[in-house]
Parts: C-alpha cells; sequence; structure tokens
C-alpha cells in the first residue's frame, strides 16, 4: 500500500535529475525529487568553507544550448556571470588568449604541422570522424611529435573531458570541439554553482517536491515496468507508487536499487562493462596576493598533472570574505580511468602548482577532494555512454554516465534531460489523445 503517489519520481537532484523534474513538472506532471544529500545539485554542488563558497565540482556553466534553453522552457533564471577573456592557455610563463583566432595562431606558433591539424577539425566539422577505437594521442601522433603541442592536447582532453589523450577517442574529442559547445561561452554564478540548481528547484516546487536528506532504496517493478520507489524519510520507509522513475544516480545505482533480475541481461552486461568512470582532483585555494590576473580558466601547457586554473573572485568577488582571492585548480591523475595512487597523484598536482606559481606556498588550500569511483568526475567518459533507456519500461537513467557521443559535463547532463522528458511527455500525450 503507498504511502504516496506522484506522476513522476526523479532520484537523484544533480544536474540531469533537477532539468528533468523541472521539464516534466512544467510539462504537467506531479513531480518528486528525492536526494539522499541535504543540498542540490550532486556532484556540481557547493559547499561553505570559512566563508568561502567552494564549488565541488562544476563551475563554467555554459551560455546557450539545451542547458539554457531548460532555464527558459520551465521559467527560471540563470544567473551566471562571464569572464572576459574566458579561456587562454600559460605556456611557459606565457598568457594566450584563445578567443578570436588564438587557438589557430597558437598551433601555427609551436609546429609547422598547424595546418594539416586544422584541417582534420575541418573534416570533423563536415561529419569525417575517426573511428571511436583511436585515441586522441594516436590520432595527434598522425600529425606532430611536437611536445607542447602534445602536452596541451593531453590538458585540454583533461579539463574538459577528466582523462587523458590517451584515453579518450579521438572521435569524442573531435565530436566535441566540432559540434558541441566546446565552451566557447560560459559563466561562473556568483552564489557557487548550487545558485544555478537553486533556481531550477523553486520552478519544479510550482508543480513537485524536492525532499533532501531523503534516500531512494528501492525502486519497484512489476511486468517490466516501473511501478513505485521506496524511500527513507525520517528514518522511516516510505513507498511511492509511481508509473515514472528517472533515476540520476547512475546506470550502476539504478541496477542496484531495482535488481539485476529485473533488468535484460544485455543491459546488466553493458553496466557492468561498458562504464568508464573518469577521475580528477580538486584543489580550491584562497589567497589574499592575486595568484594569477586571467579572470577565467587558464589551461596549462606542459605539466604533471595539473591541467586548468579558474580564477573565480575576478569575475564574482562575492565567492570569498573581502580581501580574499578564490581560485580552483584542476588536475587529472593517470590513468584517469583505472585505479590511481590518489596520495602521490595530489602530490605531482601540488607540485606543479608550485612551479607555476612562485608565492602558491603562501596561500591557504581550501579543500582538495579525489573525485573518483562512485563519486568521479565523469561517471562515463565521453565515447563509453550507456542509453538512457533501461530496458525497464517507465525507467529512465540521466546524467554523465548517458551523454550524446561526445558531449561533456552540465550541458550534457542537460541534454540527456531533454531527450528522456520530450519522450515520456509525447507518450503522454499520445495516450492522452486515445483516452487511456
Ligand atoms: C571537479 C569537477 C569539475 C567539473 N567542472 C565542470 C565544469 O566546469 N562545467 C561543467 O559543465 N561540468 C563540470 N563537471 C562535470 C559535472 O559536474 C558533472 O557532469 C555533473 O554535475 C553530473 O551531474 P549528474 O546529472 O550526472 O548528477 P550527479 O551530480 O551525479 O548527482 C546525482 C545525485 O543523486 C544522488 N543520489 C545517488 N543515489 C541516490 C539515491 N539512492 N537516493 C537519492 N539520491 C541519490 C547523489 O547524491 C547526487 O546528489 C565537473 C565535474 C567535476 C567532478
Amino acid at each position: 500500500m503507498a504511502d504516496q503517489r506522484f506522476d513522476a519520481v526523479v532520484v537523484g537532484a544533480g544536474a540531469g535529475g533537477l532539468c528533468a523534474a523541472a521539464r516534466l513538472a512544467h510539462g504537467g506532471l506531479r513531480t518528486l525529487v528525492v536526494d539522499d544529500k541535504m543540498r542540490l545539485g550532486g556532484r556540481a554542488s557547493t559547499e561553505e568553507i570559512d566563508g568561502f563558497k567552494v564549488n565541488i565540482g562544476a563551475i563554467a556553466i555554459e551560455f546557450g544550448g539545451v542547458f539554457e534553453e531548460t532555464f527558459n522552457t520551465v521559467g527560471a533564471s540563470l544567473n551566471i556571470r562571464a569572464p572576459e577573456p574566458a579561456s587562454s592557455f600559460l605556456i611557459d610563463g606565457k598568457l594566450v588568449d584563445v578567443g578570436r583566432g588564438g587557438w589557430s595562431l597558437l598551433l601555427g606558433q609551436l609546429t609547422k604541422q598547424a595546418s594539416r591539424i586544422l584541417e582534420k577539425f575541418a573534416d570533423a566539422r563536415s561529419g569525417n570522424l575517426p573511428d571511436g577505437r583511436q585515441s586522441t594521442e594516436d590520432w595527434l601522433k598522425g600529425y606532430t611529435n611536437n611536445a607542447t603541442v602534445h602536452a596541451l592536447f593531453r590538458n585540454l582532453c583533461a579539463a574538459i573531458f577528466a582523462c587523458n589523450a590517451a584515453e579518450l577517442p579521438a572521435r569524442a574529442f573531435l565530436t566535441y570541439f566540432t559540434s558541441k559547445g566546446a565552451f566557447k561561452r560560459f559563466g561562473f554564478c556568483p552564489q557557487g554553482t548550487i545558485g544555478v540548481w537553486n533556481a531550477l528547484g523553486t520552478a519544479i516546487a510550482r508543480n513537485g517536491e524536492i525532499w533532501l536528506g531523503t534516500p531512494a532504496v528501492k525502486i519497484h517493478t512489476i511486468d517490466g515496468r516501473v511501478d513505485g520507489v521506496t524511500v527513507t524519510r525520517d528514518g522511516k520507509q516510505m513507498r511511492i507508487d509511481t508509473e515514472i522513475v528517472i533515476s540520476n544516480a547512475g546506470p550502476k545505482a539504478t541496477v542496484a536499487l531495482a535488481g539485476e533480475a529485473a533488468f535484460p541481461p544485455d543491459y546488466v552486461e553493458r553496466v557492468r562493462h561498458d562504464l568508464r568512470p573518469a577521475a580528477n582532483i580538486v584543489i580550491n585555494i584562497a589567497s589574499r596576493e592575486p595568484l594569477m590576473v586571467h579572470p577565467g580558466i587558464v589551461t596549462f601547457g606542459k605539466t604533471r598533472r595539473l591541467c586548468n586554473m579558474a580564477n573565480l573572485t575576478a569575475t564574482c568577488p562575492e565567492l570569498a570574505p573581502p580581501g580574499w582571492n578564490l581560485y580552483v585548480a584542476y588536475a587529472v591523475p593517470v590513468p584517469a580511468l583505472g585505479d590511481f595512487d590518489s596520495d602521490a597523484e595530489v602530490e605531482l598536482a601540488l607540485a606543479d602548482l608550485r612551479e607555476q606559481f612562485s608565492s602558491f606556498d603562501q596561500a591557504r588550500i581550501l579543500s582538495i577532494r579525489v573525485m573518483r569511483d562512485d563519486w568521479p568526475a565523469q561517471r562515463s567518459c565521453a565515447g563509453y555512454d550507456l542509453p538512457r533507456e533501461t530496458g525497464i519500461a517507465g525507467l529512465w537513467c540521466v546524467g554523465d554516465a548517458v551523454k550524446e557521443y561526445g558531449n561533456g559535463g552540465t550541458q550534457a547532463c542537460a541534454e540527456t534531460a531533454k531527450l528522456v522528458t520530450d519522450a515520456i511527455l509525447a507518450s503522454r500525450q499520445k495516450k492522452q489523445a486515445v483516452g487511456i
């Protein structure tokens, strides 16, 4: 016997779950979101440390695309501020602005083979892509052996996809840079990234509820379709009846929640073998003296593990107490898709920071977080995604393990939410039209 009934239940209030819930609530379905944490945003949330608003994961939120369209559709305001200039490379102590043709100029200065590499980007734009097995590193070796160019591509792969160039399919790399947003236009949220999720939460509350600190403990199925969710709320188990469950917990946790026996065997096999969680290391740094002047995100040239760093307070001073600068640096371990020694990898990242910034040892490290395993940078690396359909009617996955090919980050999560909710709303409309 159910304690409550909702038209749809979303398990997890991460980027994909919240975008999906907001779309369903806006589309007329009374929607419940449950999350085991006490805040919205999942791996893209924000915590407070000594008056600093410290982001756990995503900081750069893309303008445009499905992400911004979601906010416009559901009537939520997207409060992000664009740094200007947004993206640069820091190579041998020299800053290169990659906007306005800077990328081609930079490649041209580094290698005589630049035009061949750029031609391949043009080919990719017209749909001529390498097959999914060749790595970005091997693809690049076909055109140049220049160590600085290889270092730049490794750090681009690390910064965007949280993996190494030897781990990322060239097809995914080229797809992203030629037909996705590629972080050309992005902003930081002045409340910390949690600010964007709180705005979506307000939109969801117009036709639904959000229960924080509420883990889903079981997804119920009957005859190959979903029919409810049990959650633990205030220490008590509670059953919610519903015909639609969207899981933002990732395919592996979703299978555990419904039980392997409920799924087609080939789906369970794919969940076991195809997913490749990608890891990164996040170092939040506060400093009274500026460490770098560039206001946006800087991607490094040759480093051990460090790939990029953002100067958050240059654009959003409200993220830190007065008189302080707040930076976040990212490093990607080797390997990023397999096992590694977290302590050793953190040491390599810190060595890079000391080398890049002479006053780094005077700065204060607010937090160091290794994102891996069940709380990774990407639940599956680009090129290794699973379908959003689970083989159980009414049960779908959203988030960064079920992305469209070659997409990444919160933009990709928003896209998974749109694809799933469009299908749900269309099927509901069809049923209503025939009076079911
Ligand atoms: C360090 C770092 C930097 C990044 N930088 C960027 C960036 O700048 N820009 C960008 O766009 N992307 C960035 N990303 C990627 C982006 O943060 C993630 O792709 C995105 O946040 C993943 O969202 P998701 O939809 O998969 O949900 P998740 O974040 O995985 O959220 C899922 C939620 O479900 C909850 N949950 C799980 N199981 C249950 C259960 N049984 N019951 C209830 N709740 C449950 C979890 O606690 C979590 O809150 C970054 C990631 C990291 C780690």
